[in-house]
């Protein structure tokens, strides 16, 4: 049999899946998480469930084609539960990798490893509900600084200033490195928030950066930056809400000073000139101008990277693929080996795997079907691979000390939960430890196969 792997069930690796299943060949998905999703499930902000039910369910309707294969709760790579020899040695006819961008990128900067300070996808994991982020401390106090200006700081100073259940957001600052030219927030995101931005201290702040960005010909005047991004302050009823978002643009963060208990409780950032770059570009440059902001959280929301602990080579831009040097821009997907100037047969990447933290999930979606052609035109041409059943890998899981999740268990697991929902009220339910997960499974089952008892009279 020449059954495909894939490595990651978020929309990337759902969707290669489903193109994989739909050519014919039996697919097996190894996922980290006991649910599918990956950041559609477990980064996508709570309160879009219209989305995110939308998304569930076309991931469970992949996970219904026969062909279709799944081992949750199980890590793969090189440092983890199982390496790329162990799972090569179970005879995939390729291996797509959608296992996302895990690493977390954060400035190494002094103070660094204060109490308060979180990466972002870290904290976005934890008010998702992933277990174990979802029980760690992220605890967070009154005056946050976010360093980004991306859709995923605005959704983070969402939850802060509006839904965080446990919440005493004062203050959210968005720290960012540019102008407020770079801003690379949606209109959308930003809309959720704007009623707790204040117009004047916006005006202010624009003021401030107003002359090296006039110097790079950059128009920073509130007219145009309000009809650019903030759509609402422009509109003569508009009113400020507390607690209060603010901005500090051409600013970048260079020391943590922790308070006595160890947690941050001043930010140091440096000021930062515009300079204009014979190609008409600009570039940041830091200046020996510094700033204190009192601050007792700082989260960073400056992308994500690609996790090393895998295995795969990497290169500068995360997983090396192969190099074209007559089509530079063009995308590839095959796993290029720098040592041996080659690529590595029937290898993959796709999605945030591929190009860590881009696009939206219909980006993904795409990616991962143009990454599962690739592999399915190459097993195509290759010969029998004797790929393992589903049967076989689960015991070479099992005898490993694993606790591997079959798509039965997410069937019995998805009853739970909405049984939960339906007792709670709730539109949806989901479990936040992986403990209270394998009992709902083991608890499930039971109950479907003890026999009906005949009503009593
Ligand atoms: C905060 C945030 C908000 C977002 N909001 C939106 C939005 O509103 N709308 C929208 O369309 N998009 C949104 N996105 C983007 C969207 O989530 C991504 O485009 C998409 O999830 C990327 O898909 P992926 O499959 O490549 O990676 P991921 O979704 O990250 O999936 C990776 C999968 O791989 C698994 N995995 C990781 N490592 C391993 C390993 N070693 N072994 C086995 N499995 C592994 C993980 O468990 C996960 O299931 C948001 C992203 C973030 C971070």
């Amino acid at each position: 049999m020449k059954g495909i792997f894939v490595v990651g069930a978020g929309p990337a690796g759902m969707f290669a899946a489903r193109q994989i299943a739909l050519a014919g060949y039996d697919v097996f998905i190894f996922n980290r998480d006991i649910k599918p999703g990956g950041l559609a499930e477990y980064g996508i902000y709570p309160l879009k469930e219209k989305m995110k039910a939308g998304l569930r369910k076309q991931f469970a309707q992949v996970l219904a084609l026969p062909n279709v294969h799944y081992f949750g709760n199980i890590l793969i790579g090189d440092s983890y539960d199982i390496s790329l020899a162990e799972l090569e040695a179970m005879h995939p006819a390729a291996i797509v990798f959608a296992c996302g961008a895990q690493g977390a990128r954060k400035l190494r900067l002094p103070g660094a490893d204060a109490k308060g300070v979180y990466a972002a996808k870290d904290f976005v994991y934890h008010f998702n509900q992933l277990p174990p982020y979802s029980g760690m401390d992220f605890s967070t106090g009154k005056h946050i600084a976010i360093v980004g200006m991306g859709n995923v700081a605005i959704d983070i100073a969402r939850w802060l200033l509006q839904d965080a259940p446990d919440r005493k957001t004062e203050s959210v600052t968005i720290v960012a490195r540019r102008g407020p030219l770079e801003i690379k927030f949606d209109e959308k995101e930003i809309e959720y928030v704007e009623h707790h931005i204040d117009r004047d201290e916006l005006a202010a702040e624009l003021a401030r950066v107003k002359e090296p960005c006039t110097r790079c010909n950059q128009d920073v005047s509130p007219e145009k930056i309000y009809a650019e991004h903030f759509r609402k302050l422009n509109d003569p009823g508009f009113q400020f809400a507390p607690p209060r978002l603010s901005f500090r643009f051409l600013s970048s963060p260079v020391a943590i000073l922790p308070d006595a208990n160890g947690r941050i409780a001043k930010l140091e950032v440096a000021e930062n000139d515009l300079v204009l770059k014979p190609d008409g570009s600009t570039s940041a440059v830091q200046t020996d101008r510094l700033v204190t902001l009192d601050i007792d959280t700082l989260i960073f929301a400056i992308g994500d990277a690609h996790d090393a602990k895998i295995g795969l080579p990497m290169g500068p831009e995360g997983y090396a693929t192969e190099p074209d040097p007559a089509n530079p821009n063009e995308a590839h997907y095959a796993v290029w080996n720098p040592a041996t100037e080659s690529v590595v047969p029937g290898f993959y990447v796709t999605g945030w795997a591929r190009k860590a933290s881009t696009g939206l999930a219909g980006i993904a979606r795409h990616d991962g079907e143009v990454g599962a052609s690739k592999a399915i035109e190459f097993v195509k041409n290759a010969p029998d691979s004797n790929t393992l059943s589903e049967e076989e890998i689960l015991a070479r899981l099992e005898a490993r000390g694993l606790h591997p999740i079959t798509k039965a268990d997410l069937a019995l697991l998805a009853r739970a939960e909405q049984r939960e929902a339906q007792q709670r009220q709730m539109p949806s339910f989901k479990y936040s430890r992986n403990d209270e997960m394998f009992n709902a499974i083991a608890d499930e089952s039971l109950e479907q196969a003890e026999p009906q008892l005949a009503p009593t009279s």
